[in-house]
């Protein structure tokens, strides 16, 4: 499979009728190169975002080899593209039989629980093995982020102070975890939710040996700067200090969005043109979810491999291919206004969950998957008048 220089390349060499979507390995590259370098603990990969074989190669080639994984399917793939991997199950709702085939197949240890069902479940499911490190997930507040999870996943302090001492009786390595939700604006809440692992360990008396800080970690959109991620991690070793722990605690976060968004984005087509709104060939069931309901405004760009469009750039609004009105983007989406049928835009910022979330609902559906390497697309709207590239990864 060829790889090409630009999406302007791609389209003029292939003039595709299903959308296409795009990656960069060297945006992979640096953004593990950055979680790396920069936390002091394990970095683990939250399979969901992107679980592309060629992405997932490209993430293991850069060191990453601990994965935050949700299902027995996610496991059997990473376990298929790396056998040294480290596979966390960390969801806090499992079936008996995917516990069992976790530890008994693959060699699972890790696995995460927030209610005392699920701890008996996973006890059992393994014949009470002596060797598991048990994830004690705390409900936190997810007040700053994007997507918010935290009405579906967690214990609350009160709830997790029976569960720690009955899960330190039984747990080779006792963690707590915890996850601010998805693209934190605001790296304080990382800090408050450690302040909430400070009051459980006063009630219990117990140290846990693992703190988990999730994921959350934020890139960026048309309308969303965050702070750069060096503030997250500031904020996450000021909130590890204030505990004034009585032992050394092994630290681990699961970033997914941070690591591969500004990786992808999605070459699609337009169909039809009814004034403002245009019909492209991707929509909300294809790479396009979180431009629906989630109204996330994701960076747009014209291609032009042969046409010039004019310099006037207007907002536009994007219906999907399927037949379902719910299958439409508001934006908006701004594009230069003499955009026509027959047009090719690059939407970028789709290398978390983007292609991870397509169906194949009424028929549409592209699996045509390309290694390009120019930059990403957000790079323009983050560079300054001297072309200087604003960066998280500062
Ligand atoms: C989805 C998820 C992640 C990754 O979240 P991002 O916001 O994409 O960084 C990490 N941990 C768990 C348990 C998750 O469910």
């Amino acid at each position: 499979m060829a790889k090409f220089r630009s999406v302007e390349e791609l389209v003029k060499q292939l003039r595709p009728v299903d959308p296409v979507y795009c990656y960069r390995k060297d945006s992979i590259k640096s953004a593990t190169n950055w979680f790396n370098t920069n936390f002091e603990g394990k970095v683990l990969y939250a399979v969901k975002c992107n679980p592309n074989e060629k992405v997932l190669k490209t993430i293991i080639s850069c060191g990453i080899e601990n994965f935050d994984t949700a299902s027995l399917e996610e496991i059997k793939l990473i376990k298929k593209l790396s056998i040294n991997a480290r596979i966390y199950f960390m969801h806090t709702i499992k079936n008996s039989k995917s516990i069992s085939e976790a530890y008994f197949k693959y060699d699972v240890r890790d696995f995460a629980f927030d209610s005392k069902d699920e701890l008996d479940k996973i006890l059992k499911s393994t014949n009470n093995a002596k060797d598991l490190n048990l994830f004690l997930r705390l409900q936190t507040s997810n007040e700053h982020a994007e997507i918010d999870l935290s009405k579906k996943f967690g214990a609350t302090v009160n709830e997790a102070t029976h569960l720690m001492k009955l899960a330190q009786s039984c747990a080779k390595k006792l963690a707590v975890s915890f996850h601010v939700g998805s693209q934190c604006m605001n790296p304080i809440s990382y800090s408050k939710a450690i302040k909430d692992i400070g009051l459980l360990i006063k009630r219990t008396g117990i140290t846990p040996d693992i703190i988990n800080v999730g994921g959350g970690f934020p890139t960026t959109y048309p309308d969303l700067y965050p702070q750069p991620l060096k503030n997250y991690i500031t904020e996450i070793e000021k909130g590890i200090r204030r505990l004034n722990l009585n032992k050394k605690v092994e630290l681990v976060c699961e970033p997914g969005r941070a690591l591969v968004a500004e990786s992808g984005s999605t070459i699609v087509k337009v169909e039809l043109r009814k004034k403002q709104n245009l019909y492209i060939n991707d929509g909300t069931y294809g790479s396009l979810f979180d431009a629906g309901q989630p109204k996330f405004i994701f960076p747009s760009k014209a291609i032009q491999p042969d046409k010039n469009f004019t310099k006037r750039i207007i907002p536009y609004s994007f219906f999907g291919p399927t037949c379902d009105g719910l299958d439409y983007m508001k934006g908006p989406f701004n594009l230069p206004s003499n955009i026509k049928q027959g047009d090719y835009i690059e939407i970028g910022q789709l290398g978390a969950y983007g292609i991870s979330m397509r169906t194949k609902f009424n028929g549409f559906y592209s699996s045509d998957i390309h290694e390009v390497e120019d930059s990403p697309i957000m790079s323009i709207y983050n560079a300054d008048e001297n072309n200087n590239i604003k960066t998280l990864f500062a």
